[in-house]
């Protein structure tokens, strides 16, 4: 690991990131590479956890896509110096702000998408000029293995390599000096990494997880509402980040509600076979999600195969939040639904926990709408829609709280791997006397004027 990170200092210094030529290359070359691949990443991922080539494309490929597309587009604009205003006091003058690269970054994925959470920030630390160093999660094996395979046969290790591996590849890893650490995963691990980074001063992005709620108001567009939000949960079996991980209804509408759901959930015939619902990552965590699940509360659904790794589409009601399922991100298909009786009330419920990934607001009311985008901190979100705000590239994306540090995808991305070094640049023709001895009173009312303090 240590050979690595001074093989890629070395290419760092030697200045050829800088070029954004460089960089446009070389993301054109990860662009044409991954189209090549396309259909191993789509074996590989389906052999791990059975998603589909389709659910591969739309919600992993379609987005790495795009970020590429964006910055091969943009690189040019994104990395140009930027003029800002002068001051009188440093009149005459200029001034300017030149984004520059970090230098060597490491990039640590999760599971659940692996290939969209491993290239886009890699996408985004090459625009800003990056070396990079990418460790992907170790459960998807295959995903895991093909990526290194590409990478790795295709780049010089010395600009951008995948290692593999688990805690104890990652451990070593973290051990080494970077200029820039993004982590994508798990809160407990997410403390571990903010922690090894600071040894070295090294700027972290953490991309963390929680409960993320979804607000069902009594005026909202229930049949739209419960189509979207039953695509958003169980998309990919309910393991993603910013998946409504709670429901909390207004409770007049509670029982029509939960009917719709289900009504919704047997319309979409949710099954590996129809290539729209892949198996739980590992056993592991089949397990802790069937440990999750109160038989007394199971409204529909409930089922659980733990050999296969599959769980039905599964609907708690009745939830409070002393129940297990409420103790921590749940990151599978169960959906526990709460209730409430005004806004306010809904919304002290959420504030009373650490702040989420997302919020989803179901409403047709536009003052209902503000209050919950103004009183709840939460990482980014949607209004009558969930997860789709992943999709715009022109929103930041990232956490706030325990949810996370930071954000990326589009520009963001880009000023997430980039130091903003501010210049002033001043000609030699004009000295004035006045920040020099003597000290005249003449002259601090000068100043005083100059800086509008008079
Ligand atoms: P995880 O934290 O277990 O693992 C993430 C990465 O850290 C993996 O590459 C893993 O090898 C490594 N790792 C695990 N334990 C480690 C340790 N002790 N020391 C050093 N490295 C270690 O997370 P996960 O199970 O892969 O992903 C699920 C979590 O990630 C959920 O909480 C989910 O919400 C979150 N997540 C967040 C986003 C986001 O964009 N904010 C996206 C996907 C997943």
């Amino acid at each position: 690991m240590k050979e690595i990170v001074l093989e890629q200092r070395e290419f760092f210094n030697s200045n050829q990131t800088k070029d954004v030529a460089f960089r446009i290359a070389q993301l054109k070359k990860l662009k044409s590479l991954i189209k090549e691949n396309e259909k191993s990443f789509d074996e590989a991922i389906f052999t791990d956890f059975k998603k589909s080539a389709f659910d591969n494309f739309t919600c992993e490929m379609a987005l790495v896509y795009h970020d590429l597309d964006e910055a091969i587009k943009n690189v040019k604009k994104w990395s140009a110096k930027k003029p800002v205003k002068t001051n009188l006091l440093n009149q005459p003058g200029k001034s300017y702000v030149v984004p520059e690269p970090l230098g060597v970054s490491l990039v640590i994925g999760a599971w659940n998408y692996p290939f969209q959470l491993s290239f886009a920030p890699v996408i985004a630390a090459m625009a800003a000029g990056n070396t990079v160093v990418l460790k992907p999660s170790e459960l998807p094996q295959n995903t895991s293995r093909i990526m290194a395979q590409v990478v790795n046969e295709n780049f010089d290790p010395a600009y951008f390599t995948v290692v593999e591996g688990g805690v104890a590849e990652t451990t070593e890893l973290l051990a080494q000096k970077f200029d820039k650490i993004f982590f994508t995963g798990s809160v407990p691990v997410g403390k571990i990494v903010y922690q090894a980074a600071a040894k070295n001063l090294t700027p972290v992005t953490l991309e963390l997880g929680g409960k993320s709620p979804a607000i069902i108001e009594a005026d909202c567009d229930l049949p739209i509402t419960v189509k979207r939000l039953v695509w958003a949960k169980f998309l990919n079996a309910g393991q993603t980040c910013i998946a409504p991980d709670y429901i909390l209804v207004q409770e007049s509408i509670k029982d029509l509600f939960l009917q719709k759901m289900v009504e919704e959930i047997e319309k979409e015939k949710f099954d590996v076979t129809n290539g729209n619902y892949v198996q739980i990552i590992n056993q592991r965590n089949t397990e802790r999600l069937a440990s999750m699940i109160d038989k007394e509360k199971v409204y529909s659904g409930g089922k659980v195969d733990i050999e296969k790794r599959i769980i039905q589409p599964t609907i708690l009601s009745d939830v409070t939040w002393e129940d297990k399922i409420m103790q921590d991100e749940i990151f599978g298909p169960i959906l526990p639904v709460l209730t409430y009786r005004d806004l306010s009330e809904a919304i002290s419920q959420i504030k009373a926990h650490p702040r989420p990934l997302s919020c989803y607001i179901f409403t047709k009311n536009n003052r209902t709408k503000e209050r919950v985008l103004n009183e709840i901190s939460f990482g980014g979100g949607a209004v009558n829609e969930a997860i789709m705000h992943i999709a715009n590239s022109s929103l930041p994306f990232g956490g706030v709280g325990n949810s996370g540090i930071g954000a990326y995808h589009g520009e963001a991305g880009f000023r997430t791997f980039s130091h903003y070094k501010s210049i002033l640049e001043k000609p030699t023709w004009f000295e004035p006397s006045l920040k020099y001895f003597p000290h005249t009173k003449k002259k601090l009312n000068l100043i005083k004027w100059i800086m509008g303090q008079r």
